[in-house]
């Protein structure tokens, strides 16, 4: 079935825990995974206890960006999450060999996931979700399951991506999840040499799609190779002090409030 179709029950209640933010894009490449693990650590920073679910089945980077590979180990079959940057982690990376995940289908996906989410979360506050890019029956059934208490949709300022993006907000409408905001990341962009700043997918336009779209814009990151960099080599930038911890505590400061 079409999820765009289907209006989700939301009936069973949770149990009590940590507070869930599900971290949605309409389409991968956006920057989700490497704003969900800045925003968990600038969260940490601000004195939360935070724990990261990297449910990312086609691309798990939150190892990478967090710079572990340590694996969780389990305990009366509940896997305790790794420590890393002053957060804990739980990721489908950390459950097969690189390469293996992205052959996964339905039920198989399903099963880590659930194993991911029933992880020893008991002395977090907040837990972060990076969800699988997309809106579709993966990412459905994760938010059924998980049942988030709000969400936060992360994309670039291109045409196409806040279009995917209007699809992710209609996803999290749909299963009654309440939209936090729109960060848009990518956003201008600062020559390393002259300083000088261009837009080069244009400017503003997450801004306005959120005002379309009836949601709060959190805010913006530029397209960054320090960025890029530091996260690549497993140094979140959100742990260090420069500009753009600046930013992700703001963005932190933004989603509590
Ligand atoms: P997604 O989770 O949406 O697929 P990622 O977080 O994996 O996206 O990011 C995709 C690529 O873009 C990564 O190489 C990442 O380092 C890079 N990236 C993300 N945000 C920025 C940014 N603001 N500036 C520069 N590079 C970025």
């Amino acid at each position: 079935p079409d999820v765009h179709e289907v209006r989700v029950a939301m009936t069973a209640s949770r149990k009590a825990g940590p507070r869930l933010i599900a971290v949605g894009s309409g389409k991968g490449g956006v920057g989700k995974s490497t704003v969900s693990a800045n925003l968990a650590i600038a969260m940490a920073r601000l004195g939360r206890k935070v724990g990261i679910i990297d449910a990312d089945i086609y691309g798990p980077s939150q190892p990478t960006l967090l710079g572990t590979s340590e694996r969780p180990e389990a305990k009366d079959k509940q896997l305790i999450p790794v420590e890393a940057h002053g957060i804990r982690l739980l990721s489908v990376g950390q459950l097969v060999s690189p390469g293996h995940a992205l052959a996964w289908r339905g039920p198989m996906a399903s099963g880590a996931l659930t194993q991911l989410v029933e992880g020893d979360w008991s002395d977090r506050e907040i837990l972060i979700i990076d969800l699988p890019p997309g809106t579709g029956d993966v990412q459905l059934s994760l938010i059924q399951k998980s049942r988030p208490a709000g969400a936060v949709i992360v994309s670039t300022p291109q045409d196409l991506a806040l279009i995917d993006a209007r699809r992710a907000v209609d996803l999290f409408r749909k299963t009654e999840v309440p939209i936090l905001g729109l960060i848009e990341n990518m956003a201008g962009y600062q020559c390393p040499n002259c300083g000088e700043t261009s837009d080069p997918f244009g400017s503003g336009g997450a801004e306005a799609a959120a005002a379309a779209l009836d949601v709060p814009f959190l805010g913006r990151l530029p397209l960054s190779a320090s960025l890029r960099e530091a996260s690549d080599a497993g140094r979140p930038p959100a742990a260090g002090e420069g500009p753009a911890a600046a930013a992700f505590r703001m963005l932190a400061e933004a989603v509590l409030a």
